[in-house]
């Protein structure tokens, strides 16, 4: 099944919000944290819902559901993308919301966690009627946002061109403020290395977890799920460092070479072909393959839950690294310790994009544009020594590095929580 089709696992009844919710009350409970945190933080502050009419091409009217969702804001303005997807419904924006307040925690910005999203189908619209779309969205929710509120930035189905839109039309109401969303084009007050950001905080898990093992990157394998920025740029990243990319895939497939994958050919392919599928190079392989590709560290970089209580078991890989958000449900996941299989979590793995979102909201703050070398290198400082901290916790607790990485998360949210009076 392609990518882009795959089902959410509902074999355990768990739906997403369900899932990140078991695993927070499973940390709370290992932390023995106040149950009246655990209850505030167990819904979100504030849903958004909107109805959102958009005049299509051939004129005709649809109108699309959006949202937006507020977790927790105690660290400071609720920050995390928009997603445009066919499944982005209000539990999986949830989900990822409750998320985003962990991630920025993780990393010690000083952010709350927010996620929105719009029910469609991006790569089956105009330009024109995405950015009518973007437009009446930013419109709708312009309201709970806010330089020192809330602000949005892409995620899958949006991109930079989606932040320019809802950064002109958030202006055209409240004044020039490009400090609004992060993920704009640089143009516009982005920061450089924003859009690499993702994949670039990936490849530092990666340098950072074969250094952990004593191993060379050279010597290792890597099977990336997912071509878009954040498995591309792991892609290009990894490959730069010395890894050896095994095997890559996409909505339309995937392809294997077990002596390893060129990646600049593969974007010279890319450009030409707008999949992976069919690099000469290569094996062909389908998407439930690349999960179970013989290598060593296997990098899920697309939708979330594709690793499952049902395929769990055929993944041969040492460890999975998380880059996408949510690609592994708690039933995969109890699968993958029971066979001894590491996994590095998500709001450790991805973080890259949101830290250098924070990076871009004080460049707008300040108006002053840091040099890429001053993004690259401030990144890498704090992936490296917060991949330490979650490796060095897992160590004294005797935990696994998800668990490690909430437990300090979820620790600092209640501090905020309890130190702003709210218990
Ligand atoms: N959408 C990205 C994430 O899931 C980035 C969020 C942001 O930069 O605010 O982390």
């Amino acid at each position: 099944m392609p990518v882009g089709t795959m089902e959410a696992s509902q074999s355990a009844g768990l739906s997403p919000s369900g899932a990140v919710l078991k695993t927070m009350h499973d940390a709370a409970a290992r932390l023995q944290m106040n149950q009246e945190v655990v209850e505030l933080l167990s819904t979100p502050w504030r849903e958004m819902h909107a109805q959102l009419p958009v005049r299509m091409d051939d004129r005709k009217l649809r109108i699309f559901e959006g949202y937006r969702v507020q977790h927790n804001g105690a660290r400071g303005p609720y920050k995390g993308g928009v997603r445009f997807h066919p499944k982005a419904d209000i539990d999986e924006v949830r989900a990822l919301a409750m998320l985003m307040t962990y991630k920025c925690a993780l990393l010690d910005l000083p952010f709350g966690g927010a996620k929105g999203g719009v029910m469609c189908d991006p790569t089956r619209m105009s330009q024109t009627e995405l950015n009518r779309l973007t437009r009446t969205y930013t419109q709708h929710i312009g309201q709970v946002l806010g330089v020192a509120r809330d602000i949005p930035a892409p995620d899958m189905g949006t991109n930079a061109q989606t932040m320019a839109w809802m950064m002109d039309a958030y202006g055209q109401r409240y004044g020039y403020t490009p400090g609004i969303v992060t993920g704009k084009p640089v143009e516009l007050g982005g920061s450089f290395g924003r859009n690499q950001a993702t994949g670039r905080g990936v490849a530092t898990c990666l340098r950072e977890l074969a250094r952990h093992e004593g191993a060379k990157p050279q010597d290792l394998r890597i099977a990336v799920q997912g071509y878009g920025n954040v498995g591309s740029w792991t892609c290009r990243i990894a490959h730069e460092i010395g890894f050896r990319v095994v095997a890559v895939s996409d909505v339309k497939g995937g392809i294997m070479n077990a002596e390893g994958i060129d990646i600049a050919q593969l974007d010279h392919w890319f450009a030409v072909a707008g999949s992976v599928a069919g690099f000469e190079d290569a094996t062909p392989i389908t998407n439930e393959q690349l999960l179970e590709t013989e290598c060593d560290y296997l990098v899920p970089a697309a939708l979330g839950e594709v690793i499952t209580g049902e395929n769990a078991g055929q993944v041969r890989a040492r460890y999975v690294v998380e880059a996408a958000n949510h690609p592994v449900t708690p039933e995969g996941d109890a699968i993958l310790a029971e066979r001894g299989i590491q996994v590095l979590p998500d709001i450790l793995v991805n973080a890259g994009g949101v830290t250098v979102s924070y990076f871009e909201w004080t460049q707008n703050i300040q108006q002053f544009r840091w040099p890429l070398e001053r993004v690259n290198s401030e990144l890498d400082i704090r992936m490296v020594g917060v991949f330490s901290d979650v490796l060095a916790r897992a160590g004294r607790d005797g935990t696994r590095p998800r668990e490690a990485a909430l437990d300090i998360a979820l620790e600092r949210v209640a501090k905020a929580i309890e130190l702003r009076g709210f218990v």
